[in-house]
C-alpha cells in the first residue's frame, strides 16, 4: 500500500478518522484507500443496514446501494437506516438520506431496482467489492456468478430467525467460490423468508457489522480465515462456529472447463 501523510486528509477528515488511523494495519495510509474506493451493498434491508452504515462511517469514498423495494412498518425492527417518518419511501432514496446525514463526505449511488441478468454489469462494474446482503438464492447466485467471472471479491451473508451466516470469496484459481458451498439453487419452499420464520435485528445487524469488517479488510489487502471458511452464528446459544470450505472439483462455477 502507499503511504498517505496525515497532511493528505483536510481538518474535518482528520478528526471524524482519527480512531481509525490508530488502527495497526490502517493508518493514514489505509484511511486513504477506503476514501479512494468503491464498494456496493446490494440490499438495503437488516444486513445492509448496518453495513452500509458502518461502511459509510468508516470513510469508504463511494457507496452503491441497490434495493428495489419500498420502506414498509415490519422493516423496522431490523432495518436501521430507515425511519417511522419514512414509511412508504424508496428504500435506496431512503438509506442514501441517511448515509449522507452519518457521514457527508461519503458519495453515495442508488439503484432502485432488483437485480437481473440485464442489469447485473450495469450495476456492478465500477465497484471493487461486493456485499450481499439480499434476501433470495436468486440474486445470490446472480452475484456469485457475476463477481467470481469479473474477479470482484464478494462478502455474501444470510441470517433468519436467531441464526446467520457469512462467507468471503477471494476470486483466484485456488479459492472455494459461492458455489462449492451451494452447488444448485435450493427449492423456494426450503427458504422461509422473513415474513415467514421471523428474524431477530440484532442478528441481522450483527451479520452486516461483520461483512462490513470483511469488506474493509478486503479494501486494505488483508488476508482472513473466511476467504476459505464459513462462519455461522447462533444468537440463541450465543456461538459462533466456522466450518472449512473446499474447492468442488465438479462446481458448477468453477470448475473444469468453466
Ligand atoms: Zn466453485
Amino acid at each position: 500500500m502507499t503511504s498517505a501523510p496525515r497532511e493528505d486528509f483536510a481538518p474535518p477528515e482528520t478528526g471524524r478518522y482519527s480512531r481509525n488511523a490508530l488502527l495497526a494495519r490502517v493508518g493514514w495510509a489505509g484511511q486513504a484507500r477506503w476514501r479512494a474506493s468503491r464498494v456496493l451493498v446490494v440490499g438495503a434491508g437488516g444486513l445492509g443496514s448496518a453495513a452500509l452504515l458502518y461502511l459509510a462511517a468508516a470513510g469508504v469514498g463511494r457507496l452503491g446501494v441497490v434495493d428495489g423495494d419500498a420502506v414498509e412498518l415490519s422493516n423496522l425492527q431490523r432495518q436501521i437506516l430507515h425511519r417511522t417518518a419514512g414509511l412508504g419511501r424508496r428504500k435506496a432514496a431512503s438509506a442514501a438520506d441517511s448515509l449522507a446525514a452519518l457521514n457527508p463526505l461519503c458519495r453515495v449511488e442508488t439503484f432502485d431496482l432488483r437485480l437481473d441478468r440485464d442489469n447485473v454489469g450495469d450495476v456492478v462494474s465500477g465497484f471493487e467489492v461486493v456485499l450481499d446482503a439480499s434476501d433470495n438464492f436468486p440474486t445470490r447466485f446472480l452475484l456469485a456468478e457475476y463477481c467470481w467471472q469479473h474477479q470482484i471479491p464478494l462478502v455474501s451473508a444470510a441470517a433468519t430467525g436467531w441464526h446467520g451466516q457469512l462467507l468471503v470469496v477471494r476470486p483466484g484459481a485456488d479459492n472455494p467460490c459461492y458455489r462449492c458451498l451451494v452447488p444448485e439453487l435450493p427449492p423456494a419452499a426450503a427458504v422461509p423468508p422473513a415474513s415467514e420464520s421471523g428474524i431477530l435485528g440484532a442478528v441481522a445487524g450483527t451479520l452486516g457489522c461483520l461483512q462490513a469488517v470483511e469488506a474493509l479488510k478486503l479494501l486494505l489487502g488483508l488476508d482472513s480465515d473466511l476467504h476459505r471458511r464459513l462462519l455461522a452464528y447462533d444468537g440463541l446459544q450465543g456461538r459462533f462456529q466456522t466450518v472449512n470450505r473446499v474447492k468442488r472439483p465438479d462446481c458448477p462455477l468453477c470448475g473444469p472447463g468453466k
